[in-house]
């Protein structure tokens, strides 16, 4: 057995073998020693007697999902051994093999991961001209990406966007220079090595490397569900990077360690997984199509003017399970028949979907579900309706639908009874009242006969077993008919087997549209979520353009005002037009809502790109290509960067893809370094983005004096998050009016935080020193500019700068 093994592990060197054995995988050697202390399973030994004992452990089969979770938390990947043959039919060893590697990335079985886990591979490769090819695959959806980015930058970026398990890398991509810094970087991430053949292209070898792998690991020639690789970055889409993802806290929580509400979550309206997931992919990746907007917004207007029609959809809808994983473990073959029979039940509500949307003018777009009445009708007429969760014991089929299932059910159960009538028999022949008849495993039926009891058994009677309390006999009849039922059973445990098989690929081969009715599933879910946020928290349809202005009337940060009291929130207007209004720079205490103004503005632009309502009195939007945020200050060491290493490289990225189709928030720069480098670099910034960039931009800073800009830039605007100083308190208005705050209050910000007052009132005290010392400065300078200034005019040169 040992011998076995060892050919099975050479095939498999970077992986944990769990070599199945009767009700266990057992892992051994190297293997082992690895697993035992991160299973946290006892680590024993084979042949303890031996010079050197073979280290051993195991998991229990029917528990082996958390223990393979386990291995792949850690970049682990698991070759699944099994028995290939029945060990009753086997001549000597049971013949055994891989069927299928788990790995950090290419899980199959939904079962392994959570629901809205996205589990991706990656593959590089560098063609001549310095570009990176990435090819991307999801094995749990089958969407496959292509696509290059020019920089190791970008590739960073997007890395931190999709979060890559797995690396497949070759040769080639071993070679490059950046290869080992984006490995230092991504340090949880598993890497696979292998050799691949070359194709004609880089592009070619990234994808064929892919497919390969997919192929080689899951141990099967096709994957109906992967799809052909599409785009990398979808045109179409409104492009926000992943520091502006989390910054705006989108679908994940910037708050370290705690789960945090964000737009996701209050908009969370859906019941079904797919529609969870594509809520997730609309916030994060918004269309850019007008057309396609204006479907979802009409859709979404219709179900909020119809409350019936969308309390119809969310009866079915909630009714709904995961279609999309179902089909991917299907066209896996790894669907057991309560998979089968959960997707039988979905495909019913189908022509319910369709029947309700019939009636629609703008959802019709979403009938486009195919019922598959053929195969649901199959599997109506196949499956049990709660079969058991494994081949392993029958009882999958209905027996009207095959009659040699009936047969064999029919000779096992007439087996079976004839064994129940043995007992009241033999009991009353005998004479012994405690005679009983007992299955089990090993030893298969037998008459259980008490110690009082045993001179009265009959000379037929032949010994098996000693127990306890008596012994336990067997008969040449029981024996027989304990034959009849095996036989049976075997007979029909095959041929519900090889049934299940052939139902399941006859399933598969309907997986693109099993997939697309999923898709439709999934949006018209997301439909009726945007519909019922809509009721719940009053939100209205925005108007789209394709022009430059953007006008938001009594905008409201969506999350903020779920956190706060009904009507505590304070809405605010906000404006862009390309000759008025292109930047907004807003000043005001820390506190007062410089940043849920900044940030409202932005998610309600997410939000209508998504084809959802927003929360507005009303929205004129127009198309946006890219949110760019600059917000919060951390430091990267990770990556080796300071707050200020940080906030440059951003800055420079938007300068490097902002258009003026942007929006861009910038809240807070230059605060890291000196007071004199961080006002020049944040007022030169600001010059640029208004007017080489001419993007929409939102501008909170602490720099007064880049409020002067007003004069001097057509179209940039100052704004002021209004306060009002009550006795020696501060009141935040939370409302932003035109022009600018004169004041920091950042001592009286800093009371409010719990400040001692010994340290406050040392700060007036300094602050009183500064401002004098400063007004004197002032003073002197603009006496020295005078002077200057009368001096040239002697010599007829021009004013000095202000
Ligand atoms: P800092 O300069 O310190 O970052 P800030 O000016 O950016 O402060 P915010 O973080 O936007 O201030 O807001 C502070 C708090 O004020 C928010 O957490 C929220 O509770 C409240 N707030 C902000 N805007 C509003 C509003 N429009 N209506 C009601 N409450 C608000």
């Amino acid at each position: 057995m040992i011998s076995q093994y060892r050919e099975i592990k050479k095939k498999y060197p970077d992986a944990i073998v769990f070599y199945r054995m009767g009700d266990f995988y057992e892992m051994f050697f190297e293997d082992a020693l690895t697993a035992a202390p991160i299973l946290e399973v006892q680590l024993t030994s084979r042949d303890k007697s031996a010079e050197n004992p073979i280290p051993m452990c195991g998991v229990p089969h029917h528990s082996a999902t958390n223990y393979i979770q386990k291995l792949l938390a850690r970049g682990i990947k698991v070759a699944i051994c099994e028995q290939v043959e029945d060990p009753k039919a086997a001549k000597g060893l049971v013949r055994r093999d891989v069927i299928r590697v788990v790995t950090p990335a290419l899980v199959g079985d939904p079962e392994l991961v959570s629901e809205e886990a996205t589990n991706v591979l990656v593959c590089l490769e560098e063609d001549d001209q310095k570009r990176i090819w990435v090819a991307t695959v999801e094995l749990l959806s089958g969407k496959f990406r292509l696509g290059f980015v020019d920089s190791f930058r970008q590739l960073l970026d997007l890395f931190a966007q999709i979060g890559p398990k797995e690396i497949l890398i070759t040769a080639t991509t071993r070679a490059t220079k950046w290869f080992s810094d984006l490995i230092s970087l991504f340090p949880t991430m598993a890497i696979t090595q292998r050799n691949f053949p070359q194709q004609a292209t880089v592009e070619a070898t990234a994808v064929a490397a892919i497919r390969t792998y997919l192929r080689e690991t899951q141990k099967l020639d096709q994957l109906p569900h992967l799809e052909e690789p599409k785009a990398l970055f979808e045109s179409e889409t409104l492009f926000i990077d992943s520091t502006s993802l989390s910054a705006l806290e989108i679908a994940r929580s910037s708050s370290v360690g705690c789960e945090g509400p964000t737009l996701f979550s209050i908009l969370n309206f859906t019941f079904t997984p797919m529609g969870r997931r594509k809520l997730k992919e609309w916030l994060e990746h918004p269309s850019t199509s007008l057309h396609s907007i204006t479907e979802r917004l009409d859709a979404v207007e219709e179900l909020v003017s119809h409350p019936l029609l969308s309390e119809n959809l969310s009866k079915i809808l909630s009714q709904i399970r995961d279609l999309e994983r179902l089909t991917t473990k299907t066209a896996l073959q790894l669907a057991m028949p309560r998979d089968l029979v959960a997707i039988r039940e979905i495909m019913k509500f189908v022509p319910l979907l369709q029947q309700i949307l019939s009636g629609t003018s703008h959802l019709q777009r979403w009938q486009r579900l195919d019922p598959l009445k053929d195969v649901t009708d199959l599997l109506e007429q196949a499956l049990e309706d709660q079969p058991p969760a494994t081949l392993r014991d029958g009882g999958i089929f209905r027996e009207t639908f095959n009659p040699q299932i009936a047969e064999l059910r029919g000779l096992a159960w007439n087996a079976k009874s004839a064994i129940a009538a043995i007992e009241a028999r033999e009991k009353e022949a005998t004479g012994i009242p405690s005679l009983k008849v007992r299955y089990s495993k090993v030893f298969g039926y037998t008459i259980e006969v008490t110690k009082s009891h045993l001179q009265r058994v009959p000379s037929y009677y032949v010994r098996k077993q000693t127990i306890a309390g008596g012994e336990r006999f067997v008969t040449e009849e029981l024996k027989a008919l304990e034959e009849k039922i095996f036989t049976a059973e075997h007979k029909l445990k095959a041929l519900e087997e090889g049934l299940f098989n052939d139902l399941r690929k006859r399933v598969a081969d309907c997986t693109a549209v099993l997939l697309s009715n999923s898709k439709v599933i999934a949006e018209l879910d997301v439909l009726a979520a945007f519909s019922r946020a809509a009721k719940r928290y009053g939100y209205i349809r925005p108007v789209f353009h394709s022009g430059y202005e953007l006008k938001i009337e009594q905008g409201r940060h969506p999350v903020v005002e779920t956190l706060l009291k009904a009507g505590q929130f304070v809405p605010n207007d906000t404006y862009f037009s390309e000759a008025d209004c292109r930047t907004l720079i807003i000043t005001g205490p820390n506190m007062a809502g410089k940043s849920t103004i900044m940030r409202q503005v932005a998610l309600v632009v997410v939000m209508a790109h998504a084809g959802g309502f927003v929360p507005a009195k009303s929205a004129f939007i127009p198309l946006v290509d890219a949110l760019y945020t600059r917000i919060g200050s951390s430091d990267d060491l990770t990556r080796g960067r300071s707050t200020f290493m940080v906030e440059m490289t951003e800055v420079a990225r938007i300068i490097g893809c902002a258009t003026a189709r942007s929006l861009i928030l910038i809240d807070e720069i230059g605060r890291g370094t000196s007071t004199y480098d961080g006002l020049s670099l944040a007022w030169s910034l600001l010059e640029f983005l208004h007017n080489d960039l001419r993007a929409k931009t939102l501008f909170a800073t602490h720099f007064h004096e880049i409020t002067a800009l007003e004069k001097s830039l057509p179209g940039l605007k100052n704004a002021n998050v209004l306060v009002e100083k009550w006795k020696d308190e501060i009141v935040f208005l939370h409302r932003l009016g035109s022009g600018i705050c004169n004041q920091s209050y950042g001592i009286e910000v800093a009371k409010l935080a719990g400040l001692p007052s010994k340290v406050l009132l040392r700060a007036k005290e300094i602050l009183g020193l500064l401002e004098t010392q400063a007004q004197r400065a002032n003073r002197a300078r603009n006496r020295a500019l005078d002077f200057h200034n009368n001096q040239m005019a002697f010599f007829g040169v021009e004013k000095a700068p202000e």
